[in-house]
């Protein structure tokens, strides 16, 4: 596996292997890695010849008061999950390749990124929205894949990708999910042992709420409210909101017809959690596919 890291060395990776002929596929990362950004992998190495991996805690995307300083960072040990698992490149830069000196450029996906996890998380998606544009442009790859559990940021990464014309196709990955249905994430290791007992009730709301819009509830207030009493009655009560959307613009609907996601951001002790389900397509399926 190549690692590089410096802005040249990834645009000549990507000018090498495209002129060579072989199609790109990109999969950007904050590391910690689990099943759940392998997948991102496995599905770039079925769908494009060669798959570059980057692992890049963006300081832009978090707020003063959030986990920057503590994020999970076991590079010895990415860089091992991702050569047993069959990756051709690491793009592994340090916060200065990213953003040098006298850099003062930054991309705003407006109103969404102000919504939802962007009402907690003020410049939150503006720090996404930045990096990945910055990503985007130096590996142009054919297909760029993203997980479908942070939904908000897909469609955001969706929306700036057409924006601005960018050459790469935004893929979304289903979520990997713990045999109990808890999303896997990085900041799940943060969990006590009664925490993370009490975070698979997240999905089982979710779950539920998929149930009765199945048996034929379509109100959004009566799925979001079947939600929340299984989290409520789980002691999850830092509730930062349970919304039923429009799985494609994210805007609030009333009642679902042909398209809706129920999404959700709660705390456990200290720790954030965001799920999601979408409600017309089974769980396996990606909106992008
Ligand atoms: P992160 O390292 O948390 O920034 O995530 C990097 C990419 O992996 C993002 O596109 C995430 O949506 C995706 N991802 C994280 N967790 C999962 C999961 N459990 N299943 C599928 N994709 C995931």
């Amino acid at each position: 596996m190549e690692i590089l890291t410096n802005r040249d060395e990834i645009r000549a990776w990507a000018v090498e292997n495209r002129k060579a002929g072989h199609s790109i596929g990109f999969v950007p990362t904050m590391g910690a890695l689990h099943a759940g950004h392998l997948e991102l992998l496995r599905t770039s190495q079925t769908q494009t010849d060669r798959t570059v991996v980057s692992i890049f805690v963006n300081p832009s995307q978090f707020g003063p008061a959030e986990d920057f300083n503590r994020y999970p960072r076991v590079i010895e040990q990415d860089k091992h999950m991702l050569r047993q698992a069959g990756c051709h490149a690491l793009f592994y830069p340090g916060v200065a390749a990213i953003y040098p000196q006298h850099f003062q450029t930054s991309v705003t996906v407006e109103p969404l990124g102000s919504d939802l996890c962007g009402r907690e998380r003020p410049g939150h998606f503006q720090g996404v929205a930045t990096v990945v544009t910055i990503l985007l442009n130096l590996v142009r790859a054919d297909q760029a894949f993203f997980g479908l559990k942070d939904y908000q940021q897909f469609v955001i990464i969706q929306r700036l990708a057409q924006d601005l014309n960018l050459e790469s196709k935004i893929v979304g990955v289903p979520t990997i999910r713990e045999p109990d249905g808890l999303a896997m994430s990085s900041r799940n290791r943060y969990l006590s042992q009664e925490d993370r007992q009490r975070a698979a009730a997240i999905h089982a709301a979710l779950a539920a709420a998929k149930s009765a819009f199945t048996a034929g509830e379509k109100r959004s207030g009566r799925l979001e409210a079947i939600a929340r009493r299984i989290l409520t009655e789980a002691s999850i009560h830092r509730i930062q909101y349970i919304s039923v959307r429009s799985a494609t613009t994210l805007l609030p609907i009333n009642t679902v017809h042909t398209d809706g996601v129920i999404l959700t951001a709660v705390k456990v002790g200290e720790t954030r959690l965001i799920d999601n389900m979408l409600l017309n397509l089974p769980d396996q399926a990606s909106p992008s596919s």
